[in-house]
């Protein structure tokens, strides 16, 4: 395929006053390396993130700006270093496209962790270039952030996966989550979703606490074992000191009833929280009390590596897992934006590539 062939151009943000009047912008693509491949999209996935990005909840981001970091496609360049992807092959990219290679996160395989890592939108390359998302024609990443789709799962459901399905699946096995183990899943959201769906398929037994009532139902469809409805006082008491993990996909969090959640760990268990609200919307405080009596800890965890997410796709196409979704052509954009705005989305909408 000829080099130039593929033009990069995209649906941007202009005005941050109209977060979701995303305009067609030609765009600048990064210097292609050895490392790099380059992708032609399919399909897109629309992750919170973008909307936190988009009304700059998570800061002032650059103009103009293409988001989206749930994206598959195929590979139509590949970089003489790259070792596990071809040409013509479908292959999908997460919320980093880099990081420096060479600290210790990235040497033992922890790249997600990088200090260096490279955001797949709103952030820049070494050569200075602002990267720019998946709601557009094509990009360019390092081959640690470029993972082969295996045949298995069809392009519409990985797409998702790759950013929301992997920051719930990295804490669920960092955490020891299969057979005999209690897993608790907090907000049944995109996220959330896909964290039922995976513990699930891990083996353990699932809790999922919502405090929507109309997605109790769906929780269980999505495989919980028990559904909580956090609305009713004290609903921890009946699970006081009985789950071995909680995984909190909420990013409301001064809403969020973070004591009750650790009352309800085993000794020992472990609160990691995956949604990463607004600037303005810290944890609620905390007292010693709340964590000594059942000697249970509290973390985080930021999206996942390279091996984890080609584990995550193995067990999503042995075990035919397919996320909740709804597809829109990308010019539809405003639509799914203001769905996962106002909490409406079940559970994920997938835009389709129409620009090339
Ligand atoms: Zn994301
Ligand atoms: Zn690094």
């Amino acid at each position: 395929m000829a080099k130039n062939q593929l033009e990069f151009k995209g649906y941007a943000l202009v005005d941050p006053a109209r977060f979701t009047d995303l305009e067609v912008t030609t765009i600048e693509p990064k210097t292609f390396t050895a490392d790099d491949v380059e992708i032609a999209i399919t399909h897109c996935g629309v992750c919170g993130s973008d909307v936190h990005t988009l009304k700059q909840g998570w800061g002032e981001s650059k103009l103009p700006l293409i988001v989206g970091h749930e994206i598959v496609g195929h590979a139509v360049r590949v970089g003489e270093n790259v070792r596990d992807i071809k040409v013509g092959q479908r292959v999908g990219v997460g919320a980093k496209i880099g990081s420096c290679m060479q600290c210790r996160q990235c040497k033992e395989g922890l790249e997600n962790y990088c200090p260096k890592g490279i955001s797949t939108y709103n952030s820049v390359y070494p050569d200075g270039i602002v990267t720019q998302g998946g709601y557009s024609t094509a990009i360019r990443a390092h081959q640690q952030f470029v993972f082969p789709i295996p045949d298995g799962i069809e392009s519409r459901y990985a797409a998702s996966m790759l950013c929301g399905g992997l920051t719930v699946f990295s804490p669920l096995v960092t955490n020891g989550t299969g057979p005999g183990k209690k897993v608790g899943i907090v907000g049944i959201g995109g996220l959330g979703h896909y964290a039922v769906l995976f513990a699930k398929a891990l083996g353990a037994e699932v809790w999922a606490f919502t405090h929507s009532p109309n997605k109790m139902e769906d929780a269980k469809k999505l495989g919980a074992d028990h559904v909580v409805d956090t609305n009713k006082e004290d609903f921890a008491k009946p699970h006081a000191l009985s789950l071995d993990l909680i995984v909190s996909t909420m990013d409301a969090t001064p809403q969020l009833p973070i004591k009750q959640f650790l009352s309800m760990l085993y000794v020992h268990g472990r609160f990691v929280t995956v949604g990463i609200p607004d600037k303005d919307q810290p944890l609620p405080t905390l007292h010693a009390f709340d964590l000594v009596p059942n000697g249970c800890y509290i973390g985080g965890s930021a999206i996942g590596c390279k091996k984890e997410c080609m584990q995550m796709l193995k067990l999503a196409a042995d075990k035919d897992i397919k996320p909740w979704i709804e597809e829109l052509p990308m010019k539809d954009a405003k639509k799914a934006l203001e769905g996962v705005a106002d909490n409406k989305v079940r559970y994920r909408y997938v835009l389709t590539q129409d620009l090339a």
